[in-house]
């Protein structure tokens, strides 16, 4: 991790007590009120609780420090996504997405923005950045795609994306602010599903949209105002919590993810190994040029979707489950939802265990396939 991002991790654990007066609590309180009292409307933080919350704003003032940018908090990173494309697009408007990044960003696009005459064109994630952008209202890519883990060049994307008018969202969930800041990069607006690394315990949904653009956000808050789409106090609090132990958890991950990707393609049971860190991953060199660190997602193929199952079923150290970024290391066949990858492809998510006891169990459970 870079020296800003280091600044910012220790900025990040002071933020809020910096501001606080004598005799407030040092832990944030959760604050879950519908209404607030409102003799009059004028120059009142809170009114009602759809239009804003107290907890809500604690877990943007963190995101805010780590984007570099205004964010507002969604109850799901498919609300965040649904904010942003919202916020960009309409009727007879064109968005472009990779083919292959979360299938659930594809069917929003497919089956509800194509409803209300938004016009859908799928582009696979290493074809994006040179894409022919003309026509072209908003481009929503992925960098590492989930599952596949190619990499896009994200600021010779917004050079080609930018000439022909289209507005960048970036969908940052992989990498996390701490590993990647497309924003920097050229990116107008950054989507992210917090549910994964940030709250980073597997018990709590949220998401957020970032962007330096002022008028954009303006129109991503009241849309989430419009639309009623707000957290929950408790699920803020418990990102909020788990957003000051991020960089702890993400330098541990990654660096046994990169101990972890080196053996596993040694393996004999083990084809197809993607790790963005591996300097022979076709990723590799723009991974290491706007990247901050290589992630804890490791890709590879066993034998068959058999194979694969049972890998999942029988490692004690592998939560045989969907999502990724927990505390504890978790393992998906990613077929099994459709992804456009082989049957015994499995997407690995590195956890916070010390390295050896994961890789022993890692390692016993191949070896016995
Ligand atoms: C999980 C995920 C989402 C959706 O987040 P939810 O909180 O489940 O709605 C969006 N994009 C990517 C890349 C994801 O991995």
């Amino acid at each position: 991790m870079d020296k800003a991002s280091q600044d910012r991790a220790a900025a990040l654990l002071h933020h809020r007590i910096k501001g606080l007066r004598p005799g407030e609590p040092i832990a944030a309180p959760i604050v879950s009120s519908a209404t607030f009292l409102a003799p009059d409307m004028d120059g009142l933080s809170h009114v009602y609780g759809r239009s804003g919350m107290p907890t809500w704003e604690l877990v943007e003032a963190q995101m805010a420090l780590l984007e570099g940018a205004e964010c507002v908090s969604f109850p799901s990173g498919m609300a965040a996504i649904s904010a942003a494309l919202f916020a960009t697009l309409g009727a007879s408007k064109v968005l472009m997405l990779p083919s292959d990044g979360y299938y659930v960003s594809r069917l929003l696009a497919g089956q509800v923005l194509a409803a209300y005459g938004v016009k859908v064109l799928e582009v696979p994630t290493l074809q994006m950045a040179e894409a022919d952008f003309t026509g072209v209202d908003a481009v929503l890519i992925e960098t590492p795609s989930n599952p596949g883990l190619d990499v896009l060049d994200i600021a010779a994307l917004c050079g080609n994306a930018h000439a022909a008018g289209a507005v960048v969202i970036c969908d940052n969930t992989t990498m996390t602010p701490y590993l990647q800041r497309p924003l920097d990069l050229g990116a107008d607006i950054v989507v992210a599903a917090d549910t994964k690394a940030p709250g980073g315990h597997s018990d709590a949904l949220f998401g957020h949209v970032a962007s330096r653009d002022a008028a954009m956000m303006a129109r991503v808050r009241e849309g989430r105002r419009l639309s009623g789409a707000v957290p929950g106090s408790f699920e803020a609090w418990l990102v909020h919590r788990g957003m000051e132990t991020l960089e702890l958890r993400l330098s541990r991950m990654c660096e046994t993810a990169a101990v972890l990707a080196d053996r596993l393609a040694e393996h004999t049971a083990v084809r197809n190994l993607r790790y963005p860190g591996r300097p022979s991953d076709p990723s590799h060199a723009i991974a290491a040029k706007q990247m901050s660190g290589f992630g804890f997602l490791i890709g590879f193929d066993l034998a068959d979707a058999a194979t694969a199952e049972r890998f999942l079923a029988e490692c004690p150290l592998v939560a045989q489950s969907t999502s990724f970024g927990s505390t504890h290391t978790s393992g998906e066949r990613r077929a099994r939802w459709g992804d456009k990858v082989a049957p015994g492809f499995i997407r690995l998510s590195v956890g916070c265990e010390p390295a050896e006891p994961l890789w022993q169990a890692i390692r016993a459970t191949l070896d016995a396939l």
